[in-house]
This record gives structure tokens, C-alpha cells and sequence, in this order.
């Protein structure tokens, strides 16, 4: 039998750290907070990596690499930037059995040193807009770490652009929420809200910060990527600057947008069950496992069995998915089961003499596990539907558990006693005091303003006071 994994009733905690692992997606390492990605992890992070590049390129976005390393005092020229993330940088003092005359940090994000560069390259309006992404890894000293959710170094992409106007800045930091969002939604089956963050949440150094939030399966928000509209901030700093159709010197509008490995926690988190992982078809490597059985058979009903096995194989293959055969004669047919539903194979096909004879096979959605009998004329056809209709229906479903614990709440007691039980719109002063209160005595922090939701005057359930509109609270990752 494969290892069976901590029912998430037991421990929701314990369930995702041993999904992660039994399922061979990433392992602990020896580096503090730093994760090792398995092949069956990397090949999501393949797929993720492949849709959004082409999804960013479709915008006119190109991609480009900038140094590991960064000077120490680029940091620096961004006041609120570097006393954002000095307490998470990693520093490299020593090279070369020398010590460096100025340290270099270890890229947490590359605005400084992606600003050095476009400060050479735009000279006019006509360099404008400059519209850059970045494939590569990060290292933010994180104090608590979780796989996939929260580690010290991760992978990324990190988009930056800059615009000749502040509203050209701000479409573009609206136009890749939406990327985000479109992804998150039509690939990833996992319903995000995107919204703008408080003051308090933003990036450090932006103006405004937008993210989507999705709600995981233990009713926790996680932020799954966020979008910044920059203002002059970091042009000012490193004097990116153009001349404009003025014909007078002006410095650019930028943005940058981010989103990371922790795609794949989200991923997990949305849609997996006690059985183990659930990939949405859109995103999978593997969509299809067939499983020939042939255990009692004679050998010519094998050689049968096998040859039909192959072909369906290859029939598939051609439609375009991803397809294993397991014929590993060691293990049964129930071990395989198991161990297909483990690493989250979305469609599992079983062949066995008495099928071939019917001219059917059987198929189990990997969300379902429920048999369905389907002929073998029909079986191409019919897989490319199962899967069609498991990427909606996780979608579907997802969003059912989203809306179902997303309340109003209208007092500060209401709040304290629904704390644990998803998102709550609920209003709030917009003082940053207010919300470190409410995070310090409930543990709920601010989420975002979903663009979803109307904006109406109220008052603030801890203090009272005018508001202008309900904000997400919730527990987060
Ligand atoms: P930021 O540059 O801070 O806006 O981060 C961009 C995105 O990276 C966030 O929206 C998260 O999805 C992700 N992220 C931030 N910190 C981490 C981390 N320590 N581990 C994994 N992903 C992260």
C-alpha cells in the first residue's frame, strides 16, 4: 500500500507538510528555510512558468536577468525600501578569501538594481514604455518558513516597467493583476479576490500595492500574487529619467508585479484531499495514468491487454496530453491506485482482459474516484471531457467553499467570535493603529478591498469611527 497521508481533520498543518513530501513534490534541506524542489514539484512550477511567460508576452512583456547580487548601497537609496527589507536580507561580506569593500546583498527583490540598468537605457518617450520580466530566485530571511508557502529563497518571476505617465503606470499595475487573476482562475481552478492592499500591507517602496487573495481549504487566505504601482519612487533614487514629448526631463512611472513557488501551495492547499494531491487538468504534467490489469490473464489476453494499452497511449499522446503507462509488473493494481491519487494523476484508465472483450475500459476522475465504464471508440474523447469538466468543476467547487465562508460582520464581538471561519468584510477607519490592534488581539489581518465590493460608508467595528468601505479580513499563510 502507498503511505497514507495525516487526514486533514487530524491536522490540516501535518496533512499538507506530509502531502508534500509523500507525494514526492519538495523535501526539507539543510539550508535554513530553503526547500528542495522534487521533479513531480518542478514540473507544476514548469507549467505555471510556461503559461504566465506566455500570458506576460502576449502583453508585450520581455524577459531579461539582472545579478544575484546587488550593492549594498542601491538598497540604500530607497528610504522606505531598504527599512522594508532590511531584517530580511541575506549579505555577502566575503569573496574570493577577501573581504568585499562594499557587501552585496543577496537580491530579495531587484528594483534597485533593475533601475541602475533602465536609468542607461531611457533616454526618450520613444524608449517608453520599457516592459521587462525577470525569471529567477530570491532569498528573504523569512522567520517562519512552510514548503512551497513561505521560504527563504524561492522562485519567482518579477515584472518591471516603466511609463511616461502616472495613469500609464497605473493601467499596467491593473492590466498584471488581471493576468494574475485570469491565471489563478482559468488555469489554476483556485478563485482569487484582487483588491487593493492597505497602507500598511503595501510593498515597501510603492505607492499602491493590488493583490489577489484565494481562501484555502482551512478557510486561510493566502496572497498569491500582488502588483505595485511604484510612482517615481525608485526613478527618483536612481534618476531613470526621459525626455518627454515636451521636450523637458522627467522621471519615469514604474510598476512591478510578482508571484512565486507559492503558487504550488496554493495549488495544494485548494484542491488536494486525504487521498493526496489534486492537480487542475490545466496546469498537470501527467493527466492520464493507464493502468493495465492482467494479473490472472493468459498470455495471449497480456499481450492483448498491452498492445491496446499502447495504442490508447499513443492515441492520447496525440491529443495532447500527458500520458503514463504504469505496467510495472512488482506492484498490483490497488498499490498503483493509491500512488496515482497520491501524486494527484488527474485521470487514471484501467484495462483488463474482460474490458478489451467489451471493447471498454474504466475511468476515474482523480477528484471523483468514481468508476465510469466508456468504450474504446470513445475514449479519447471522452478523457479530453472528464478533464474539461474536472478543470471547471474544481474551479466551481473551490469558489462554493470561498463563498460559503465569506460573511459581513458588524461588530468588533461578531469579528472575535467568526475569526477562524474565513473571509470577513467587514468595515474598519483605515487607520494603520486600528488594524495592528485587530491583528494583535485576533489575528486577523487585512486582506485586500476587492474591486468586487461596493464601496459604502460605514463604521469602523473596533472604533466606531467613519468608514469608507468593507475591507477582507482573514487569517493568512
Ligand atoms: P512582493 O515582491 O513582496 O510583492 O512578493 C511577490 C509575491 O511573492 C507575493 O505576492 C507572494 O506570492 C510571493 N512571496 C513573497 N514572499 C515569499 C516567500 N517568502 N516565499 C514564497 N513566496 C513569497
Amino acid at each position: 500500500m502507498a503511505e497514507k497521508l495525516t487526514p486533514r481533520e487530524k491536522g490540516f498543518s501535518e496533512w499538507y507538510v506530509d502531502l508534500v513530501q509523500k507525494a514526492k513534490l519538495a523535501d526539507y534541506s539543510d539550508v535554513k528555510g530553503c526547500m528542495v524542489i522534487r521533479p513531480n514539484g518542478y514540473a507544476l512550477w514548469e507549467n505555471i512558468q510556461r503559461t504566465m511567460d506566455k500570458m506576460f508576452k502576449d502583453t508585450g512583456v520581455k524577459n531579461a536577468y539582472f545579478p544575484l547580487l546587488i550593492p549594498e548601497s542601491f538598497l540604500k537609496k530607497e528610504a522606505e525600501h531598504v527599512e522594508g527589507f532590511n531584517p530580511q536580507l541575506a549579505v555577502v561580506t566575503h569573496a574570493g578569501g577577501q573581504k568585499l569593500e562594499e557587501p552585496y546583498v543577496i537580491r530579495p527583490t531587484s528594483e534597485t538594481i533593475i533601475n541602475r540598468s533602465f536609468s542607461k537605457w531611457i533616454q526618450s518617450y520613444r524608449d517608453l514604455p520599457l516592459l521587462v520580466n525577470q525569471w529567477a530566485n530570491v532569498m528573504r530571511w523569512e522567520m517562519r518558513t512552510r514548503l512551497f508557502l513561505r521560504t527563504t529563497e524561492f522562485l519567482w518571476q518579477e515584472g518591471h516597467t516603466c511609463h511616461e505617465t502616472e495613469a500609464d503606470a497605473e493601467e499596467r499595475t491593473l492590466q498584471m493583476l488581471e493576468v494574475y487573476r485570469t491565471f489563478a482562475e482559468d488555469y489554476m481552478a483556485m478563485p482569487v479576490l484582487p483588491g487593493r492592499k492597505s497602507e500598511s500591507e503595501k510593498f515597501a517602496g510603492a505607492l499602491r500595492t493590488y493583490s489577489i487573495e484565494a481562501m484555502m481549504q482551512d478557510k486561510k487566505a493566502l496572497q498569491a500574487g500582488t502588483s505595485h504601482n511604484l510612482g517615481q519612487n525608485f526613478a527618483k533614487a536612481f534618476d531613470t529619467t526621459f525626455q518627454g514629448r515636451d521636450g523637458k526631463v522627467h522621471h519615469v512611472w514604474q510598476t512591478s508585479w510578482g508571484s512565486s513557488t507559492r503558487l504550488i501551495g496554493g495549488l495544494i492547499l485548494t484542491h488536494s484531499d486525504n487521498a493526496g494531491l489534486v492537480v487542475p487538468p490545466r496546469i498537470a504534467a501527467t493527466h492520464v495514468v493507464i493502468i493495465p490489469i492482467a494479473g490472472k490473464a493468459t498470455d495471449a489476453e497480456k499481450t492483448q491487454v498491452m498492445e491496446k494499452t499502447h495504442a490508447l497511449a499513443a492515441d492520447l499522446r496525440k491529443a495532447g496530453l500527458g500520458v503514463v503507462v504504469d505496467d510495472d509488473e512488482t506492484k498490483g493494481p490497488g498499490f498503483k491506485y493509491n500512488e496515482h491519487e497520491l501524486i494527484g494523476t488527474c485521470l487514471r484508465i484501467e484495462l483488463g482482459p474482460k474490458d478489451l472483450a467489451k471493447g471498454s475500459c474504466v475511468m476515474v476522475r482523480r477528484d471523483l474516484r468514481q468508476k465510469e465504464f466508456v468504450s474504446l471508440d470513445e475514449a479519447v474523447a471522452k478523457a479530453q471531457a472528464m478533464l474539461d469538466q474536472m478543470q471547471k468543476d474544481l474551479f466551481q467547487k473551490a469558489k462554493a467553499f470561498r463563498d460559503a465562508h465569506t460573511f459581513e460582520v458588524n461588530s468588533y464581538e461578531e469579528m472575535k467570535a467568526k475569526a477562524e471561519d474565513g473571509f470577513l468584510l467587514a468595515h474598519w477607519d483605515g487607520d494603520p493603529k486600528t488594524e495592528a490592534r485587530i491583528k494583535e488581539e485576533t489575528g486577523l489581518t487585512t486582506r485586500c478591498r476587492p474591486f468586487s465590493l461596493k464601496q459604502e460608508p460605514g463604521k469602523c467595528v473596533m472604533t466606531g469611527n467613519p468608514s469608507q468601505g468593507r475591507i477582507v479580513f482573514s487569517k493568512a499563510y
